[in-house]
């Protein structure tokens, strides 16, 4: 079921946007492309100007400098209601004494759309909302992901040509906020809409975007698929707030544009691995954090019968000690010592069954190639 028709929704352009309170630049020069149709995360940790920046968007805020397009429009001094942006907030604002259909339809009403489409258009908002048969009840009557999908459906009834979520799914409790997730993307996939969605949980934003922007202190760090921004994160704080990075100090032998040849140690045997780093940063014999994730990184008792059973691909890393093992059901988390250098402590996650060590056990540490992911050394911000 679609929206009907669907305005012929641009890209929206953002081009060196600034904007400071005081002395604390909270959006500091973002320039960014959100494509027709994508479902784009603004995402990083509190305080990095992702509202700051959704605002201007909104126009609820003036940037002090810089430009907003939707196409080839320049909206950066429209007013909101100017510019047809839907806009889904923490809490949902729904008017408590109107019903589920007439909340829906405010946003109609208000632009004097004649009645027979506003309630045909209604009608396609609730039934791509699975809001059929709720369309009498008060907001009251409602549980807190029906109340959100209301939320949801006023937003989109208007055919905006941008949506705005701004941590949409923060009231819910953990189980429901992972079963919305799944259908604000189903909804607004289904209705080709346009969307920027901010939050701070990174689970929320690898699971649900297109693209997603990782921003810090009002710049953003990486704009990629989540797939890309996990695994080949452009810098040590995407590799951190993106999920737990083991980082282990690696002596780069040799590099190109895109592989590094890579030791742990100096008695150990080179590897190679891709990276992110501007190859004439990293002179022959620089140290770099090597990144690989808990889950890709093996550990086996020392002389141990899986030892054996290994891939032979594997590069072994170095021995450690282990330090706790926390069991989750299907899976367990081990943290180690390792006795090569490190940044920290290592975390390993590996199935149950293969765990077959405990708290002071020593064990090898293997991973593949292909997992591990060279990082720049941090520079301190300009
Ligand atoms: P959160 O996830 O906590 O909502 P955020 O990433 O959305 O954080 P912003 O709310 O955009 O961050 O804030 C960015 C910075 O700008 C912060 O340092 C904040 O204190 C500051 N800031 C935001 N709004 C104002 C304001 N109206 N007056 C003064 N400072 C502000």
């Amino acid at each position: 079921m679609e929206l009907g028709n669907l305005p012929i929704v641009s890209d929206v352009h953002i081009d060196g946007l600034v904007k400071s309170f005081g002395s604390t630049r909270a959006v500091d020069g973002v320039t960014l492309t959100v494509r027709s149709g994508e479902m784009f995360f603004l995402v990083g940790p509190s305080g990095c100007g992702k509202t700051t920046l959704l605002r201007m968007l909104a126009g609820f805020s003036a940037p002090d400098s810089g430009q907003i397009r939707f196409g080839n429009e320049d909206v950066t001094a429209l007013a909101p209601n100017q510019r047809d942006i839907g806009m889904v907030f923490q809490g949902y604002a729904l008017w408590p004494h109107m019903t589920v259909a007439e909340n829906v339809g405010f946003g109609l009403k208000m632009r004097k759309v004649p009645k027979d489409e506003a309630e045909q258009r209604v009608m396609e908002a609730i039934t791509l909302t699975g809001l059929t048969g709720m369309e009498a009840r008060k907001p009251n009557a409602l549980s807190g992901g029906q109340q959100q999908r209301v939320a949801l459906a006023r937003a989109l009834v208007i055919r905006p040509n941008l949506l705005l979520l701004d941590e949409p799914l923060s009231n819910l409790d953990a189980k429901l906020r992972i079963e919305m997730r799944r259908e604000i993307r189903r909804i607004c996939k289904q209705s080709g809409t346009t969307a920027i969605y901010v939050t701070h949980d990174q689970d929320e934003a690898l699971s649900m975007s297109d693209r997603m922007a990782v921003m810090n202190a009002g710049r953003v760090q990486q704009c990629d698929t989540p797939v890309v921004s996990y695994r080949n994160p452009s810098s040590k704080f995407v590799a951190e707030f993106l999920g737990e990075a083991n980082l282990m100090q690696a002596e780069v032998v040799e590099i190109t544009e895109r592989l590094a040849k890579v030791r742990l140690a100096s008695d150990q045997a080179e590897f190679q691995v891709e990276h992110a780093i501007e190859p004439a940063q990293a002179p022959r014999g620089v140290t770099a954090p090597l990144m690989i994730r808990p889950a890709d990184l093996h550990a086996v008792l020392v002389d141990g019968a899986s030892e054996a059973k290994l891939d032979p691909g594997l590069v072994a890393l170095g021995e450690a000690r282990v330090l706790d093992t926390q069991f989750f059901g299907a899976m367990t988390s081990v943290a180690v010592e390792g006795e090569f250098p490190l940044e920290g402590t290592l975390r390993v996650q590996s199935s149950s069954r293969d765990v077959d060590f405990g708290e002071g056990d020593r064990v090898r540490l293997y991973g593949p190639e292909a997992a591990m992911w060279l990082l720049p050394q941090d520079t301190p911000q300009a």
